[in-house]
């Protein structure tokens, strides 16, 4: 998958809600949305694991001002190939999952 270019720095408050959810995470200044090139305007960047399983910060965009951070449960899907990796993105992302591109086509033989 070729991977979205789309950047968002990582708003002071936003910083601080996110910090105050999973404290002890590590949290970037910038993050770059995680979605293979998409249509529309709202893009999801990570910002850290959180301490529930399978669930995880993202902060989510629309534009430059509409920013929030939000709790989004992980993507279930696992990879067909010998490996059964595992998605990371959120559960309901649109575009493909991560796994999914050149590995996926060259496990696809047997
Ligand atoms: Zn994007
Ligand atoms: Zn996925």
């Amino acid at each position: 998958m070729t991977q979205c270019a789309r950047w968002h720095r990582l708003p002071l408050d936003l910083a601080r809600e996110a910090g105050s959810k999973a404290p002890g995470g590590h949290l970037d200044r910038a993050v770059r949305c995680h979605l293979s090139t998409h249509e529309g305007d709202e893009h999801y960047g990570f910002l850290t694991e959180l301490d529930a399983y399978g669930t995880a910060l993202w902060l989510r965009w629309c534009g430059r001002d509409k920013v929030e951070v939000v709790t989004l449960p992980d993507c279930p899907a696992l990879s067909t190939g010998r490996d059964r990796d595992g998605c990371c993105l959120f559960a309901g992302h649109i575009q493909q999952h991560t796994w999914e591109g050149s590995r996926e086509v060259a496990s696809r033989t047997s």
